[in-house]
């Protein structure tokens, strides 16, 4: 059982810290909320969820996270082509996801990656797509946001060659790992980087003990928390949709396995998040 209480003393802790919870990746615009998004959205605000990141996958649902972040004051958008969908990706499109991340609630450039595990797009395309957002990335000075599955050595060999030439003028606020499930090695190697890497509910499914230590070798600066709703939710709610108000029980798992307080756990992430993503700031 997980302690922290319930979700009513939970918030009345949060909101008594002046604390918040980011999702730093949630698909808010996919057709799994379509019939109560915005009931969605105030059932995060009640749980202290107060900033949802919502991740455009392809044009259109980049289109679709912006229209959201201008509606909802709470939600902020990301636009990016998946890996899924390389294949049916053109320069002419990533073009136009550069002219919508200038809108001022664009914080990043993704979802962008590799996935060598379903191999839905061919991994040249794969590759083509993910450089160029790249390049959009260190054009409109945002991070990336980097979904990686069973691509790593690629990964790796491709950002530590994008990492030499880019130069942040904020420092090191290169992106995000979205949902980091490798090892030490891998893990210091995207933090040598400049890399946040971002956790999620996965984190508590059965056999994933083993997966502690690598979450408490990652710093408190470095620490990201998200949903990927409405995808991996929480194991108490396993097989249902995923939203973002679970996320304080991803807080709740972290604060147990690195051994600190659910407030320490929430004020940190918050304020990586706006570290990485700098929202309000001109
Ligand atoms: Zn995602």
């Amino acid at each position: 059982m997980l302690d922290g209480g319930s979700r009513l003393e939970r918030r009345k802790r949060l909101n008594g810290l002046n604390l918040s919870i980011v999702d730093t990746h949630a698909h808010l615009d996919m057709h799994q909320f379509n019939r109560d998004r915005a009931g969605v959205i105030a059932r995060a605000q009640d749980a202290g969820v107060s900033t949802i990141i919502t991740v455009g996958v392809n044009l259109e649902s980049s289109k679709k996270a912006v229209a959201l972040a201008e509606k909802y004051p709470g939600v902020l958008a990301a636009v990016g082509c998946h890996p899924h969908e390389a294949t049916t990706v053109q320069k002419a499109d990533i073009d136009e996801i550069g002219k919508i991340a200038r809108h001022p609630r664009v914080v990043a450039i993704g979802e962008a990656g590799l996935d060598f595990y379903r191999n839905y797009s061919p991994r040249k395309a794969q590759l083509q797509v993910l450089e160029w957002q790249l390049e959009l990335a260190v054009k409109l000075h945002l991070p990336i946001i980097i979904h990686c599955r069973q691509a790593e050595k690629d990964m790796l060999n491709l950002l530590l060659d994008w990492t030499k030439w880019y130069k942040d003028p904020h420092g090191q606020r290169r992106g995000v790992i979205h949902c980091f499930s490798g090892d030490t090695q891998t893990a210091r190697q995207y933090l040598n980087m400049g890399f946040y890497l971002a956790l999620g509910a996965y984190i508590g499914y059965p056999n994933t003990d083993n997966a502690h230590s690598v979450i408490r070798s990652i710093p408190q600066d470095r620490l990201l928390v998200e949903t990927d709703c409405p995808y991996l939710s929480p194991q108490s709610h396993r097989g249902k949709r995923n939203e973002p108000a679970y996320l304080p029980l991803t807080v709740e798992m972290l604060a147990q396995i690195r051994n600190v307080s659910f407030e320490t756990i929430a004020r940190e992430t918050t304020q990586n998040a706006h570290c990485l993503f700098r929202w309000g700031i001109t």
